[in-house]
């Protein structure tokens, strides 16, 4: 046993420093955190249990950090620590307890603390002399650290000196450079355009591009910087609790996050985790946890630190977005538009706070450039609301025997050929509605929530109906009988009577709503609406022209053209016909106001463009309307005025050639 312990000590350790030379090193780590950190805790654990095998350079006993050597190696002033992890509520009411205990304080006490987000991203150590920046370097060691100077003076610019006063001869501010998310997502748009390797997510990217031999390409990452410390200090002018440290930063005009805070005591802190988390997704840069810090900096003194962390602080983590998996199978499935999108079947894992059993694999593109099989030990990603994807394949576990993903030519569920769209990218089934699986979906998003609303059509429902040839269009929905629904699984005299009156309730809708029921390909909620707001009826938009439809604010040519097509389609004009004409489908349409005829506006065609203080622009247009004049969506000789707001559209430049009066917000407000 204890052979086999001292081996297990050995292997882990060598692993565990392999992660640490491509996490810190390359930027590149093979595992996700939560992998990394369970071998962490397995060799803690080890090591208490056999103290006599513990290497002195044991992971558990150091600073992650190295130092590459294609940088400047940096002496820190003050060594730069670790931080100890805990993963439950448990761990933060031991460590109150263990500060109590060794400061001698009665254990019920409360201790004031400060709250910060822990950022995912890379810590620098900035050197200010007589308050100007002189150096920055990486962390490194702890010790020693990679000289980057140059490119953390490019991210922070004019902040390369502290403002105000009480400013110390020599201080080093410790901070996180991280890159937003949104940032993340253009910035992989961009390199997989220009064929470059894209980043798994926003931390590697920031590290990757900070840790830039060439402040030039870093300069061209979209990085941001917070502080959250500081480290040496000469002479010690600093405050007496972190708290106003924080603020005396904030004086000096230095970036801090706005999601710090103090508490009062532990279970302040706690509060603030259930807070941070639940805003988690809301918060646009990555964080993997909360970081608690004994407020008192006399306190923080007398505890000091151990050889690897300070033991006055904890992070808090999160439950991790990226865990290891395996891919059981590759399937594809096809959606309500025909799209097929290839999913893999994962052996069912814990990550981002729920068990996740599915990714997504996007498009073929994405399965070779993954190079993704079944059998494969993948890392999976759920962040927020994001359907899960695969961001790495470990190649180096992959199984014996396994193959490549042959993606299919035909329709797994009809049989129809499969065609390519958008560059090749887009693979659809060309069986329309001849294929269940389209009809299904169709069907699905006719009767949600956002759409016609129908309660008690659920998925299973629907596919018993379509299946059973029940249902074909959507428009079959309106002429279900309760014989046909008592012959279904499941159902039964009140399930029945209720849904046949949940169907016709929503006889009666909005003419948004059923325009985004109709499921027209990139006719989201939004369009919806934009296009029930300027078409006033559903023959004028069955009718419209190409660049009527691109004229309207937030409507670009691909969603013009797919509404074109979609109404060009008789089949479609067929089913909407029926349910207008024939099935009592209805919606309230705006009713003609009697104005008055002396105003302004009486007899005038006007264009909206771009967005009003305190009023939408379906509201102006009403307005407008009230005031006599006939809004339309497009400029066309014909129109009179263009009333533009903040941010106009394409409508101005088109006003302004055709040499049609424009009008601001203020002389708008003064007509009216
Ligand atoms: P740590 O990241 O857990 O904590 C210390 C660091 O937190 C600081 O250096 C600082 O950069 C950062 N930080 C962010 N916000 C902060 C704040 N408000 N106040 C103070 N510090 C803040 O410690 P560590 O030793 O650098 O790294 C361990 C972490 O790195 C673990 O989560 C581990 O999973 C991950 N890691 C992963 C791999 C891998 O292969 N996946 C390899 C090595 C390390």
């Amino acid at each position: 046993m204890t052979s086999s312990a001292e081996e297990k000590i050995h292997a882990l350790v060598a692993e565990l420093k392999q992660h640490n030379y491509r996490y810190y090193v390359l930027d590149d780590p093979d595992v996700p955190d939560a992998e990394y950190d369970r071998l962490m805790q397995e060799l803690t654990a080890l090591e208490g249990q056999f103290p006599q095998f513990r290497l002195t350079h044991s992971p558990t006993q150091t600073v992650g950090g190295l130092v590459s050597e294609a940088f400047r190696p940096v002496e820190h002033l003050q060594a730069m620590y670790s931080i100890n992890d805990g993963f439950d509520a448990q761990s933060a009411l031991d460590f109150d307890r263990r500060i109590k205990d060794r400061l001698k304080l009665d254990k019920n006490q409360p201790l004031s603390y400060f709250c910060e987000p822990k950022l995912d991203g890379l810590a620098v150590n900035i050197l200010f002399e007589q308050g100007w920046m002189v150096r920055a370097a990486t962390r490194g060691d702890g010790k020693v650290g990679e000289d980057i100077s140059q490119n953390v003076r490019q991210l922070i610019g004019d902040q390369a000196r502290l403002e105000g006063d009480n400013i110390p001869d020599r201080i080093e501010l410790r901070g996180e450079v991280f890159m937003r998310r949104p940032r993340l997502e253009e910035l992989n748009r961009q390199r997989h355009k220009d064929h470059l390797k894209t980043f798994a997510n926003p931390r590697n990217a920031a590290a990757g591009g900070l840790r830039q031999i060439d402040p030039k390409i870093s300069a061209q990452r979209p990085l941001e910087l917070y502080i959250y410390g500081v480290g040496a200090c000469e002479p010690d002018s600093l405050p007496e609790s972190h708290t106003e440290l924080f603020e005396q930063i904030k004086r000096w005009n230095m970036p801090v996050t706005d999601l710090a805070q103090s508490v009062q005591c532990i279970e302040g802190c706690l509060a603030y985790y259930e807070q941070i988390l639940k805003d988690r997704e809301q918060i646009d840069f990555d964080m993997d946890g909360v970081v608690y810090k004994l407020d008192n900096r006399s306190f923080q003194q007398q505890l000091g630190t151990t050889a690897k962390a300070p033991r006055w602080v904890l992070a808090h983590k999160f439950p991790a977005q990226e865990e290891l998996t395996t891919v059981e199978q590759i399937d594809v499935q096809v959606g309500r538009t025909g799209a097929i999108t290839p999913v893999a079947r994962l052996k069912p894992v814990h990550v981002g706070g729920v068990i996740v059993s599915n990714a997504t694999l996007h498009n073929k593109d994405e399965i070779e450039r993954l190079d993704v099989r079944a059998g494969d030990t993948v890392v999976v990603r759920r962040a927020g609301d994001v359907i899960p994807n695969i961001v790495k394949v470990l190649l180096d576990r992959r199984p014996d025997g396994t193959r490549p993903f042959n993606f299919p030519t035909q329709c797994p569920i009809c049989g129809s050929h499969i065609a390519y769209s958008e560059g090749g990218v887009i693979a659809r089934c060309s069986g329309g509605l001849v294929c269940d699986a389209q009809r299904k979906g169709m069907i699905r998003h006719f009767v949600s929530r956002k759409a016609m609303d129908i309660d008690g059509l659920g998925s299973k429902l629907v596919n018993q109906l379509v299946e059973e040839k029940i249902i074909n269009t959507v428009a079959d929905i309106y002429r279900l009988s309760a014989e046909d629904l008592l012959s279904m699984e499941r159902m039964a005299d009140k399930s029945v009577k209720n849904l046949l009156a949940a169907i016709d309730n929503s006889r009666e809708t909005t003419f948004a709503r059923f325009l985004y029921a109709l499921g027209i390909p990139l006719v989201g909620e939004t369009t919806a609406a934009s296009l029930a707001d300027d078409f006033n009826s559903l023959e004028t938009l069955e009718n419209a022209k190409l660049e009527q439809l691109t004229e309207i604010d937030d409507i670009g040519p691909l969603v013009a053209q797919s509404v074109v097509d979609f109404f060009g389609e008789t089949e479609n004009l067929q089913v909407i016909n029926e349910m207008v004409k024939n099935l009592g489908i209805h919606w309230p349409v705006p009713e003609k106001i009697a104005h008055d005829r002396s105003s302004f506006f009486h007899g005038k065609i006007v264009v909206i463009t771009g967005t009003f203080t305190g009023m939408t622009r379906s509201e102006l247009k009403t307005l407008l309307e009230r005031a006599g004049a006939k809004v339309t969506g497009s400029v066309s000789k014909k129109t009179d005025f263009v009333v533009a707001g903040a941010s106009p559209g394409s409508k101005v430049g088109k006003a302004d050639m055709l040499g049609i009066d424009l009008l601001d917000e203020a002389q708008l407000r003064e007509h009216l």
